[in-house]
């Protein structure tokens, strides 16, 4: 993964459709300086009765791909044949989508059959907001020998995000890229949008997390794909797009971070000072009503506590939900003290 240049652009359709599809795709991707071809041979689809891939046919579309445009070639795999299936026809990359990264089962078929094979491997975040099932995913995979791993961030299903298709909830691929700091992490913006429009946003998003790379659907007739026809770009579109990033490189001004930084952690460090007296103090109340068999919870003391926190929120310019939530934290604490 590390031969390529950054930011780490894989583009193309949602689906192979056909040879004439894939091929107009890649080559205006390929004159546009985009150095990996996606496409879908095998779609998970959420309901039956929808476009499901054309399967094994379709390899040999991305085998023109590489022989014609020289770009690596990467698809979706979500079973033990689609690996052998994708390995014979020498596809570069492989990829576990987010209804397989879902499901331990898969993920170790897939990992067994990768034993001993040297590919690399995006694994998309699972489809629901659970870190532990992406971790587990590179475990599975990292214990099978595979060593050359990237993940990708695909957002998250919701019942109740109405602008996005998947929650982008960037905490978890940020915590992501903190427990695994050496695979490379790249966003997926088109599954997290859902619609076009809401694509550059999304990339640019990504960039200013030093992301480092960015899988965009493409197709040269959006509007009749066969599968995820609204997110998708016209490659002109993309290439436009990408021309407009903009990248936060400069580390001399991160160096001047360091006073802010300092700032903050003090604030950090009198901010637990003030806990801790405060928790000493609840100690001492458990004590107090203990002795005098008062009940540890007072409902309208913690009322008007969070009340009053709430009020005080509004006049300091902070989130009140912000600060309930808060305040509900160092209450539960504050009870679970006063009982021990
Ligand atoms: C895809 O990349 O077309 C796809 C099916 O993605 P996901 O697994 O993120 O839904
Ligand atoms: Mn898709």
């Amino acid at each position: 993964m590390n031969t390529f240049k950054h930011p780490l652009v894989i583009a193309g359709p949602c689906s192979a459709e056909s040879l004439e599809q894939v091929i107009g795709i890649a080559e205006a991707l390929s004159s546009a300086g985009v150095q990996i071809f996606r496409a879908g041979v095998w779609k998970p689809r959420t309901r039956p009765g929808g476009f499901e891939g054309i399967g094994k046919e379709a390899l040999e579309w991305l085998k023109e791909v590489k022989k014609k445009t020289l770009m690596a070639v990467t698809t979706e795999v979500a079973n033990s044949v689609h690996v052998e299936e994708a390995l014979s026809a020498g596809i570069d990359i492989l990829w576990l989508g987010a209804r397989t990264t879902v499901n331990p089962f898969a993920v170790q078929e897939i990992a067994d059959s990768l034993r001993g094979v040297d590919v690399p491997v995006f694994i998309k975040n699972p489809i629901n907001p659970d870190i532990e099932l992406w971790c587990g995913a590179v475990q599975r995979l990292r214990n099978a020998g595979v060593s050359d791993l990237g993940l990708i961030h695909r957002g998250f299903s919701s019942y109740q995000e109405k602008l996005y298709r998947n929650s982008p909830i960037w905490q978890i691929p940020i915590e992501m890229k903190r427990r695994f700091p050496q695979l490379p992490m790249i966003c997926d913006p088109s599954h997290i949008a859902g619609s076009r429009e809401l694509v550059p946003q999304l990339c640019q998003q990504a960039m200013d997390l030093s992301f480092d790379g960015l899988m965009i659907e493409t197709h040269i007739h959006p509007d009749s794909a066969l599968s995820d026809g609204q997110q998708q770009l016209e490659p002109k579109t993309l290439i436009r797009l990408l021309q407009s990033l903009e990248f936060r490189e400069n580390d001399d001004l991160a160096e001047r971070l360091t006073v802010f930084r300092d700032r903050i952690d003090k604030i950090d460090r009198s901010l637990m000072e003030l806990l801790s007296e405060r928790m000493k103090i609840s100690r001492e109340i458990g004590v107090y009503k203990k002795a005098h068999r008062i009940p540890v919870l007072q409902n309208r003391r913690y009322d008007t506590i969070l009340q009053e926190s709430v009020t005080q929120a509004r006049e300091l310019d902070l989130p009140p939900d912000f600060v309930a939530t808060l305040m509900k934290a160092i209450h539960e604490e504050s009870v679970k003290q006063q009982m021990s």
